[in-house]
């Protein structure tokens, strides 16, 4: 607590009390509220006008039976859950995570990290997010099929293209995507192509979608390099995972000029100090959904696969954390540190603990929190809603040029903010602040909502 200001213990006690034992939504709005001290004292109609109290309530959960049957003719339960946080600025918007470890704790975190990300991109979204505690690992195209189908049959309801507008997450990708708009299309008789991102490219979806949250925290990690006057040509990194982010972080790191020596999933990591393959890396994971180890026997040479054990050994100049929350913590921090790393940038959400994040700040590491330096998955899904609302489909590079520009954007706004509040440098500082005040305002200015 002592590092909240005293207007803010009240509100912090009563997320406590309201949310018993979720710990990660407790951990996420500890965070933001930890860098909300220099704003109320500047701005304390913040606190009296119950605006941040508000904030930490969802406007509502959704919580619902998933029934369906396995391969085996045997029915399977699952639980699913939505969770709409705040529409001040526009449709709920955020990705859907099938995982067992899902439950409302976690969709609620990442909910409210959602709120101040899609804020800071700039473009018209409100915050949500959603999921399931289904494991797909090991499942067939058909379970995932039945699964998503009845998962749908109960949040169509919820969704539209002016209400709430799902995409990918851990465990949702293309295939995911399209079997749930298949369903919803065929529920609802309505060809509403804005009610989903992450389409495929000939179904409504947008260029560079896919590349987008990987690319964009590079663009970010790029644009910290570039205010040092330096850049990626030449620097060692290190990314975990080898899903989605992880995949299109390690493709534009080697097109800027830099070496990812290393990447991992949940059983262990790879080191390949010639740098990743990217296409065997994509062929054993997007094509043949295999584990990591297949990289390193495919590979061969003086590639190595490590069973379990820490990805954080690996010394690098910039890490790039994109598998989940709380995988980089206190002594992984340390040891980055001491290898000489200079630049962690999130593209998972939450993945360094708040000790991780303390202990960079002392070392001197820039930290890229993930709702500034992953936004990039987000601003890039509403870019895929703009063009279906304009029934228009632009090209890869424009599309990418506007990712680059919001990233750019993103960047300037958590400078200028973290200057304005007293923490020059510190993009957690300015990413919080700055997600805040926009939504906070929209919020007032809409009355008692
Ligand atoms: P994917 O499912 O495509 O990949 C997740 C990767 O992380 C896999 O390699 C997975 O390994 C690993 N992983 C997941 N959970 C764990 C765990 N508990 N322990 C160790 N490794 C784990 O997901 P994404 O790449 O889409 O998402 C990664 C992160 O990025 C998440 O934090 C997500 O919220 C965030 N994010 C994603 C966005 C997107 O557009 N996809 C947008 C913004 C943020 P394994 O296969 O073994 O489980």
């Amino acid at each position: 607590m002592s590092e909240l200001n005293p207007k803010l213990h009240d509100i912090y006690d009563e997320v406590l009390r309201r949310n018993p034992g979720e710990a990660e939504f407790h951990q996420a709005v500890f965070e933001v509220l930890s860098s909300l001290g220099p704003v109320v004292s500047k701005h304390p109609q913040y606190v009296d006008s119950a605006v941040i109290r508000r904030m930490c309530e969802p406007e509502r959960q959704i919580i619902f039976r998933v029934p369906w049957l396995d391969d085996n003719g045997n029915v399977q339960i699952n639980r699913g859950f939505r969770v709409e946080f705040n529409s001040a600025l526009g449709p709920y918007k955020g990705g859907l995570r099938f995982h067992p470890s899902v439950y409302l704790g976690i969709i609620k975190f990442l909910g409210f990290e959602q709120i101040f990300k899609n804020s800071l991109t700039g473009l018209p979204i409100g915050g949500g997010k959603g999921g399931s505690d289904f494991d797909p690992k090991g499942r067939s195209d058909n379970e995932i099929m039945r699964f998503c189908q009845s998962f749908m049959t109960e949040l169509y309801r919820h969704l539209g293209e002016y209400t709430d507008v799902p995409a990918g997450d851990i465990g949702v990708g293309g295939r995911e995507i399209g079997y749930l708009f298949g369903q919803y299309k065929r529920i609802t008789n309505r060809y509403e192509s804005g009610v989903l991102t992450g389409k495929g490219l000939t179904w409504g979806g947008s260029q560079v979608r896919t590349e987008a949250t990987g690319y964009g925290a590079v663009f970010f990690a790029d644009e910290i390099l570039k205010t040092a006057k330096d850049s990626f040509e030449g620097k060692r990194a290190v990314v975990s995972g080898s899903g989605n982010v992880a995949i299109y972080a390690i493709e534009k790191i080697h097109q800027l000029g830099g070496t990812v020596v290393a990447c991992s999933d949940s059983s262990g990591y790879i080191v390949d100090e010639k740098g990743i393959d990217l296409e065997l890396l994509k062929e054993i994971k997007e094509v043949k959904r295999e584990r990591i180890e297949a990289y390193a026997t495919t590979r061969g040479g003086t590639t190595q696969f490590v069973n379990g054990g820490s990805i954080w050994d690996v010394p690098c100049q910039i890490a790039v954390p994109s598998a989940t929350q709380n995988e980089l913590d206190g002594s992984h921090a340390a040891t980055l540190a001491q290898n000489g790393c200079k630049i962690v940038a999130e593209g998972a959400n939450m993945p360094c603990t708040p000790e991780a994040v303390k202990l960079f700040t002392e070392a001197g590491v820039t930290v890229a929190p993930g709702k500034a330096a992953n936004a990039g998955g987000v601003a890039t899904s509403a870019l895929e809603m703009q063009q279906n609302a304009s029934r228009d489909s632009w090209s890869f590079e424009y599309t990418e040029q506007r990712l680059a520009a919001i990233m750019q954007s993103i960047h300037h706004r958590c400078l200028v903010t973290a200057d304005e509040y007293g923490a020059p440098g510190n993009y957690v500082v300015g990413a919080n602040i700055a997600g805040f005040i926009q939504v906070a305002d929209a919020m007032t200015a809409l009355g008692l909502i």
